[in-house]
């Protein structure tokens, strides 16, 4: 960067030459006040606060003026506050009454502006405008807009626009009259704003204010504890209850941006229904029991079932050293592989896809890497709602060139940024990512130098390809030959591109083979191994990748280690002193068939809500009637946990020690922040406890940090990660010694294979499980809402976010709704093969003909119930995208209970 000489103040000062006078002189600790001006954005130069003298050239604002050699800057004298006075004074005079006495307002920027020039209240009494106050907007439940205390200086408008890229407020209305509005003026809680809070933060005179409490006598550093972004954050404390959060501007993944569940989401911590001590359910009802007495009784029982009779159920919302824990607890103490997880569920198709292409089921690349993508394509993720933050880098990349392709059954909110969406029918996704292919090939586009030097099995690959015909693909996807031209063409030649993809590509009975065309195409266009390029699976919870790189998964010892390995099962037989089951263990759809066959008699489920999660819900609950000893551990007692016979209360992630590992294979810190509530302990504590009731060795840990130091001694691609090294930043693995950097993207110079090549993957086209007919003539897919998070049991008991989206609705196209006699708001009874529900209609276009969609939040009703749980053969994850479903109009409304 060239850098240019100047003088403020008789101070010499060097700076880069695309600076402003006014960001030079706030870097060098020189005061200039300003109002409109914010370093995140654009300067516009409105308040004119900043104005500065400039030797030779007479007075002009500094936040637009850049640096120049040789200038002589003062950015004080007499008539410079003269300037600035008369312009304060215009600013305040049109502005709340009260807004230099109310104490309420003393961290506006606005006030301290005014005491730097001695303004006064009672000096400008004479000059207000007598009558104007406008009313408050109050209806978005975490923060306020008070336009009598707004100076317009815009930079509440530009945050929404320039940073977050949604445009749900402006300038509205004219003249004395003008202030920030939504759309319609309409009450922000109705408008189109997500409620991130990005405008509230940097809001200068306090016209948006927090409904949160506004002091706090601490914060601790941690991680958010939704999705797997993993964005850094600091719980504000105050009286051992966590009443705030803000981001933490030095992680280098969210570099301090939130989206509204990581900003306002954590009330749940401190809810009245956290479970506070452990319950043993006596006669048909819980009662209150010391943790001894507890654990002394599940030990108990639990000995009873070892071996193959028993099964854990793992958690991807707890922390690496919890899983680890509990999945060693599984093998080494109850002698059993029948652990798993709800990446089951998600992204086992990943684990099992990606691994067969590349080596290594994992994201390849960084969320940074965004930043400098020539291409994006965005298939079967609803980033907005499911992965804010990445979503907002996906918008930044497109506002900086980069093109954007989205392929979703669904016109979701990240097509408003596509250069090309292409609207495929649900569960057609290798017809369309093979159509693509078909383009490339033909036209030349695909990278011969990388098949030739890097790849394997192309000639396989390329006789599959065969059967990919364009009016194949047209007929088979919906989409027009002439859009998959286009997106094949963008793919290809706008270098480096990335693929990213969620539960729209996986939850499939052809889920692998969707992950498998995804590695075919970066594969065959040679974006793999390279930055901003790769394929990148979107893992849903906090520590989802931690939870199957620390094996809580049925075929692995961590590392993805396979069990059935005879070298791999002495190493961990020896390490931790016992013999080990050598054949893999049962995968999660499978538990709950054994489980309802009986051959599985005794559960240990952490931190999961099957009932409500798991595709065709109503038989996972006849299978949990049948076990003959079920112990839940969570954090409140879950529509799952009431059928258990002992509940553990658990402590949450603002209430212990420990790492999730993020989406970007990124190990971060979690730290505790707070005592936990009541009784509840770590979940790490419980297991171990429960192992030393039933004498086993090598479950004395006193700190989390032993149990990392216990990972990375025995899974390669921890092996450099220590609580030390990751105290600031996280490291992304494989990391595979004390030294090692960590690392960006994968697949640089080999392969995880075996010969180190890529193996590109011969592919047919297998249509869904289940198709419409006559009785089922809709298909349902699911989807994720922006103000919740799987299950809800967090979510929902954050009273803003169920404000926000209080009810599950079911999106149908208003054509469809025609055909029905249906209308907004009725409510409608919902049947696939394997049960009802009843919900609410929303008319929505962005759902197409034929097509509708729920979410999974809502326990009352339950989704899930209609889903199909017919598996992927390959990853057994069950088709919960699409199942054939008929939609009814209900005659007596009063009975639906709704
Ligand atoms: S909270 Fe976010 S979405 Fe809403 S107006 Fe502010 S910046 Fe825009
Ligand atoms: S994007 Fe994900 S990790 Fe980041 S604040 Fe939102 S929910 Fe939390």
């Amino acid at each position: 960067m060239d850098k240019v000489s100047l003088t403020i103040n008789n101070q010499k000062i060097s700076a880069d030459k695309d600076m402003s006078i006014l960001s030079v002189a706030l870097a060098n600790g020189i005061y200039i006040p300003h109002l409109c001006y914010h370093p995140d954005l654009e300067p516009v130069g409105v308040c004119r606060l900043c104005m500065v003298d400039i030797q030779g050239r007479g007075m002009t604002i500094s936040c637009r003026t850049p640096v120049e050699e040789g200038l002589v800057v003062r950015t004080q004298s007499p008539q410079i506050d003269k300037v600035r006075r008369l312009a304060a004074e215009l600013l305040i005079i049109n502005n709340d009454p009260d807004c230099l006495t109310d104490t309420s307002n003393n961290q506006s920027e606005l006030r301290k502006i005014a005491d730097y020039l001695g303004i006064k209240q009672e000096d400008l009494q004479r000059l207000r405008y007598p009558d104007r106050k406008v009313s408050v907007d109050t209806s978005n439940p975490f923060f306020d807009y008070d336009p009598n205390k707004c100076v317009l200086c815009g930079i509440c408008v530009r945050t929404c626009d320039q940073l977050q890229k949604i445009n749900a407020i402006d300038f509205a209305f004219r003249g004395f009259e003008t202030r920030v509005s939504s759309f319609a003026n309409k009450p922000l809680a109705e408008s189109s704003c997500e409620s991130c809070g990005e405008c509230l933060i940097r809001c200068p005179t306090q016209a948006l204010q927090s409904k949160q409490l506004p002091d706090i006598s601490r914060e601790t550093k941690t991680i958010c504890p939704y999705c797997g972004v993993g964005c850094g954050i600091y719980l504000g404390i105050r009286d051992n209850k966590v009443v705030s959060a803000r981001g933490d501007t030095d992680n280098p993944i969210n570099k301090g941006s939130l989206c509204v569940k990581g900003r306002f989401g954590h009330d749940f911590i401190n809810h009245p229904d956290r479970l506070t001590s452990p319950l043993i359910k006596k006669n048909g009802k819980f009662v209150e029991a010391s943790w001894d007495e507890a654990l002394e009784l599940v030990g108990k029982r639990f000995s009873k079932y070892k071996g193959d009779s028993f099964a854990v159920l793992s958690s991807a919302k707890c922390t690496n050293e919890e899983n680890y824990v509990i999945q060693k607890f599984g093998r080494a103490v109850m002698n059993t592989n029948n652990i798993d997880h709800c990446a089951r569920l998600c992204h086992a198709p990943t684990v099992a896809g990606l691994a067969q292409s590349f080596g290594s089921g994992a994201m390849t690349n960084s969320i940074n890497e965004i930043d400098n993508a020539g291409c994006i394509l965005a298939i079967g993720t609803n980033t907005t709602h499911a992965h804010p933050v990445i979503a907002l880098k996906m918008k930044k990349a497109v506002s900086a060139g980069a093109k954007l392709i989205v392929a979703n059954p669904k016109e979701i909110v990240l097509c408003r940024f596509a250069d090309i969406f292409l609207q495929h029918q649900p569960g057609t996704d290798v017809a369309l990512l093979m159509g693509m292919m078909r383009v490339i090939v033909d036209e030349g586009l695909l990278d011969n130098d990388f098949i030739k030097e890097r790849c394997e099995n192309f000639p396989a690959f390329m006789e599959s390809l065969d059967n990919f015909n364009l009016d194949f693909v047209e007929k088979t996807t919906g989409v027009s030959r002439k859009k998959i031209i286009e997106a094949a063409r963008c793919y290809a030649t706008h270098k480096p591109a990335g693929i990213f993809y969620a539960m729209g590509l996986t939850q499939h009975t052809h889920g692998t083979d969707n992950v498998l065309a995804t590695s075919n195409l970066a594969l065959l266009t040679g974006n793999i191994g390279k930055p901003s390029a790769g394929v990148n699976p979107l893992r849903g919870q906090n520590n989802v990748q931690g939870a199957c790189d620390l094996a809580a998964l049925p075929n692995v010892y961590p590392g993805y280690q396979k069990v059935d390995n005879p070298q791999v099962k002495n190493k961990f037989e020896s390490a931790w002193g016992c013999s080990l089951p050598g054949s893999p263990g049962l995968t999660h759809v499978e538990i709950f068939d054994a489980i309802y066959n009986k051959k599985i008699k005794a559960l240990y489920l952490m931190g999961e809500n099957p009932i409500i999660s798991e595709a065709n819900a109503r038989h996972v609950q006849d299978a949990i009637g049948k076990l003959e000893f079920f112990v839940a551990q969570d954090i409140f007692i879950s529509d799952t946990a009431k059928f258990a016979d002992v509940i553990l209360p658990a402590a949450t992630f603002a209430e212990k020690d420990g790492t999730f590992t993020n989406t970007e294979r990124r190990i971060q810190r979690v730290r505790k922040a707070i005592e936990p509530v009541g009784n509840a302990r770590a979940d790490w504590w419980i297991t171990c406890e429960i192992a030393k009731k039933m004498q086993s060795k090598g479950f004395d840990f006193s700190h989390p940090s032993e149990i990392m130091d216990e990972i990375a001694s025995l899974t390669p691609s921890y092996q450099g990660i220590s609580y030390e090294r990751i105290e600031d930043i996280g490291l992304q693995w494989p990391c595979k010694s004390r030294e090692h950097p960590g690392t960006q993207f994968l697949h640089a110079e080999r392969f995880a294979t075996k010969d180190g090549k890529g193996k590109f993957m011969p592919l047919e086209f297998k249509p869904p499980a289940e198709h419409v007919d006559n009785k089922y003539p809709f298909i349902l897919t699911t989807d994720r809402s922006l103000f919740h998070f799987h299950t809800s049991t967090m979510t929902r008991r954050v009273k803003g976010l169920e404000i926000l989206d209080s009810q599950e609705l079911l999106n149908i196209n208003p054509q469809d709704a025609v055909g029905l006699k249906i209308s907004d708001g009725q409510i409608v009874e919902v049947s696939s093969r394997r049960g009802t529900i009843r919900v609410k209609v929303k008319l929505t276009d962005i759902c197409p003909v034929g097509v509708v969609s729920l979410t999974f939040h809502f326990a009352e009703v339950r989704t899930n119930v209609l889903t199909n749980s017919a598996l992927d053969p390959v990853a057994k994850i069950p088709e919960t995208k699409v199942c054939a479903v008929r939609v009814e109009k209900i005659k007596e409304e009063h009975e639906a209970g709704l």
